[in-house]
């Protein structure tokens, strides 16, 4: 078990709640929107299916949520898996063929669909034709399908994973970048009327600043201030109330949880500040290193307090300021 790890994917009615509905409601992101905006609109236009959509960038941005608004924008059918649970040609194919025109068939994770189901997703996405083959040995034959014009929207942790066969084949790749302090505020702000929670500016802003620029995150600390708040029998949500209940759940002042500064520890404590390579700092806090390069060193890299050199990761001055530790000497190297 790792919480801090975990996505807290599905579990969560809250998040469900306060999940925007539209491209209006979405907050942040404005390149994403003002793309999608003008191709959804010409999908709708031209009523042809909209062209495959591919979505990158660190968990808990809003790649779920936005693979949704486009289903219900363009208002078709959203059908939704994921790379790891299609195990076989055939469970991709059953998908397939059960689309409707235009519809949207959201495949989470992409980068980890098997390449046996890869090769029949090429045809799928290119010629809306399937190629499969029956049977086995001297009896097997191969049958094409026709299939909808439906829409992939894809996502993706880092596109870097995928193939490039595979990602040339999406006409629309979208990057979703960390958010700002101001739009997660809105969200905070937003969720807690939803809730039902009475919040003042700077408790959202505390509550903000601390969300490691990820919208899920935002919400998960909102759960948690709004329990700390009722066991206080406090009206408001305010920033000293923000601040004492975000303490207690170990997220610094930098909005740093646990995992990040056991991380960043690892290297100032043990490899003199790096730089130390990510399968020796993965064995040391025994994590997969797919979890410490996706979940945990975009928002610290982004932060400036890590950076990727080709010896391996190094901690910048910013990082060793915030540990409050003295900055080794570096050989010059
Ligand atoms: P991803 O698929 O990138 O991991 P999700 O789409 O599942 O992220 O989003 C995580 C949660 O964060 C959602 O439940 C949603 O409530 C919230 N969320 C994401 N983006 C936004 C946004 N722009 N505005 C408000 N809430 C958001």
């Amino acid at each position: 078990p790792r919480p801090f790890l975990n996505p807290e994917r599905r579990e969560d009615d809250i998040d469900a709640s306060i999940r925007p509905l539209s491209l209006a409601d979405f907050t942040g992101q404005r390149a994403a929107r003002a793309n999608l905006q003008i191709f959804i609109e010409a999908a709708r236009k031209t009523g042809q299916a909209l062209d495959h959509v591919l979505f990158v960038g660190p968990p808990g941005l809003g790649k779920t949520t936005l693979a949704q608004i486009v289903a219900r924008e363009l208002g078709v059918n959203f059908r939704s898996t994921s790379g790891p649970v299609i195990a076989k040609a055939g469970d991709l194919a059953a998908q397939l063929t059960n689309l409707e025109e235009r519809d949207v068939l959201f495949i989470d994770e992409i980068h980890r669909l098997n390449p046996a189901v890869e090769e029949i997703l090429y045809p799928a996405m290119e010629d809306y034709q399937l190629d499969l083959i029956i049977g086995e040995g001297p009896a097997a034959r191969s049958v094409k399908i026709e299939l909808p014009k439906f829409t992939l929207v894809a996502a993706t942790t880092r596109a870097g994973l995928l193939t490039t066969p595979l990602r040339d084949r999406f006409g629309i790749p979208i990057r979703l970048e960390f958010y700002e302090i101001d739009e997660l505020e809105s969200i905070v702000t937003r969720g807690a009327r939803v809730l039902g929670i009475g919040m003042s500016p700077d408790g959202a802003n505390e509550i903000a600043k601390r969300a490691r620029g990820t919208p899920r995150i935002a919400g998960r600390l909102l759960r948690r201030v709004r329990d700390f708040a009722i066991v206080e029998e406090a009206p408001t949500v305010t920033r000293a109330i923000a601040d004492r209940a975000l303490r207690l759940l170990d997220v610094d002042p930098a909005g740093l949880d646990t995992m990040d500064r056991k991380y960043l520890g690892l290297i100032a404590n043990s490899f003199g500040g790096g730089p130390v390579g990510v399968e020796t700092i993965a064995a040391a806090l025994s994590e997969p290193r797919d979890a410490i390069e996706e979940i945990i060193e975009p928002y610290l890299i982004q932060k400036g307090f890590v950076q990727r050199t080709p010896r391996g990761r190094v901690l910048t001055p910013h990082a060793f300021r915030h540990l409050g530790l003295p900055e080794p000497n570096r050989d010059p190297a």
